[in-house]
């Protein structure tokens, strides 16, 4: 299978050629230029099957220059229990008495968010994507990071042969939990350095590392090309989508559905990666009713999906579901080219946005997206209610992100009647947002004034859940990375890492 440009660029590229890329020349993004089916028969045969070897399967039918028996071997070292836990991807009933509410729980992995599903994966696929397109480079992974992404980047690639990873963050806009399990990674290449400045600080000097010809010529003459790991990456994209073939595969196992019957499934939203990947499942062949995109204040998506115009043009807000503060969803263009399959009518509209900053879809496009997409947004005083709630509820502690998503379905179960069974993905440990959670649960500002240690304490108690490994030892551990730069040195610093 053939991968293509959603702007309609010449020429198709392999799936392990799209991996090394990232991007497409002409600024789209890689689509499989058909969507491969599951048929009932494969569904139904996943039923004896663990969480890796359902990854190896779907993977197979999107990155088919790769053998079955080659991403097995990837998905079981990616997903291993030493990483994961025993099931890397839980699929939780919420409540004893409600058999309509599963809470997907991808959080499990070294970072504790659901990036580590896809990014402890993506190593594998680069470094077998090189091998297979001929590319005998060291591949750098650069990446700006404000927040989860650079963590999980970090252990995706920590002591992978054949790589290097930096990551650059800014001195001003990550949480010190978020700092802390940076500075504190080990691995021999590894490399962590701090920009004095803002997010978009240190995004910038990395774009401009990326498009600097010059730095390009000089690193691939010492045998170094430079990769993102960014999610407009499909080996970023596609892993996703095999967690929901598992949870319909769970929830057939467990006979809580039979074959055929439609599930919603609920995403808490930023770049629209995740929910892509459930629409991907959906076209697959998996039975899917609604796809609930859940936005915070930053309800960009929510408009869209109500109105057809997607408009940036708006204030930002800092929530406290800091990864869905975003008002460029990137893989929104992906979902614009499957349902139009036109590819100028695509460039328009993200020419439109560059320009603009909105664009605005016809009505046969809108209808379509409504069909499959439900919108919604949550507020900051909903988020807390939501977390209070479903604790009251069910006894379960989610973290904010996976709040968003409850607070919207909560209200679209009310107004819909709609009483089909309903996944929802749980994007990130409670314990990462510690502090927002212990508020919703306590009070309004009750984390204020007392310690990080004491407030992680202080949940693992209330909420009867151990503190993963990852958190409890951050505190204790060595910081390895202490580099500070100014925004413009950023170039310097890739070249004296790399050459030395
Ligand atoms: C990245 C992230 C999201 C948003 O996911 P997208 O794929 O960008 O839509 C939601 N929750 C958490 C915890 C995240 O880290």
């Amino acid at each position: 299978m053939k991968y293509i440009s959603t702007r309609g660029y010449d020429r198709k590229y392999s799936a392990s050629e799209a991996i090394i890329e990232g991007l497409a020349p002409d600024g789209g993004l890689f689509v499989p230029e058909s969507i491969p089916s599951l048929s009932t028969e494969e569904i139904a045969q996943m039923k004896n099957m663990q969480f890796f070897e359902i990854s190896a399967k779907v993977l197979a039918k999107f990155l088919d220059d790769f053998t079955e028996e080659e991403l097995m071997s990837y998905t079981r070292q990616a997903y291993s229990e030493e990483k994961w836990g025993e099931n890397p991807v839980p699929l939780v009933q919420m409540n004893q008495y409600n058999d309509r509410e599963y809470i997907l729980e991808l959080w499990h992995g070294p970072t504790c968010a659901f990036k580590d599903v896809a990014l402890q994966l993506l190593p594998h696929l680069m470094t077998a994507s090189a091998a297979k397109t001929g590319l005998d480079k060291k591949i750098c992974i650069l990446t700006a990071t404000s927040g989860d992404t650079g963590k999980a980047a970090l252990e995706g690639f920590k002591d992978l042969p054949g790589t290097e990873i930096i990551v650059f963050y800014p001195t001003g806009g990550v949480s010190e939990a978020q700092k802390m399990q940076m500075v504190t990674t080990e691995g021999s290449n590894t490399h962590v350095v701090a920009v004095n400045g803002c997010f978009d600080d240190a995004q910038t000097g990395v774009k401009k590392a990326f498009a600097n010809k010059e730095l390009e010529a000089k690193l691939a003459s010492n045998g170094i090309m430079l990769s993102s790991a960014n999610s407009i990456n499909w080996g970023r994209l596609a892993p996703q989508i095999a967690y929901y073939v598992y949870s319909y595969v769970e929830l057939l196992r467990t006979e809580k559905i039979e074959m055929g019957e439609e599930i919603n499934i609920v995403v808490p939203t930023g770049n629209f990666g995740n929910i892509l990947a459930a629409w991907f499942a959906k076209q697959m062949g998996i039975p899917v009713h609604r796809l609930i995109c859940a936005s915070n204040r930053n309800k960009v998506l929510c408009d869209f999906f109500s109105t057809g115009t997607y408009d940036r043009n708006r204030e930002f807000y800092k929530t406290t579901s800091p990864s869905m503060d975003i008002l460029i969803s990137s893989n929104l263009e992906r979902l614009l080219y499957e349902v139009t399959g036109d590819v100028k009518v695509v460039t328009e509209w993200m020419t439109d946005l560059n320009t603009k900053g909105k664009y605005t879809v016809d009505p046969k496009t809108l209808k379509t997206l409504q069909r499959n997409f439900v919108g919604g947004f949550a507020d900051e005083t909903g988020v807390a209610k939501t977390i209070l709630d479903v604790y009251d509820r069910t006894d379960n502690v989610i973290d904010t992100h996976t709040a968003v998503g409850f607070n919207i379905y909560n209200r679209y179960h009310l107004r819909s009647g709609d009483e089909c069974k309903t996944v929802f993905a749980s994007t990130a440990s409670p314990f990462k947002f510690a502090p927002s959670v212990m508020d919703a649960l306590r009070g309004t500002g009750y984390s204020s004034g007392r310690s990080i240690e004491t407030v992680i304490k202080e949940l693992s108690d209330e909420s009867g859940l151990e503190i993963p490994a990852s958190i409890a030892e951050l505190g204790s551990k060595e910081i390895r990375h202490k580099d500070v730069i100014e925004k413009e040195e950023v170039e310097d610093k890739v070249v004296s890492i790399l050459l030395g």
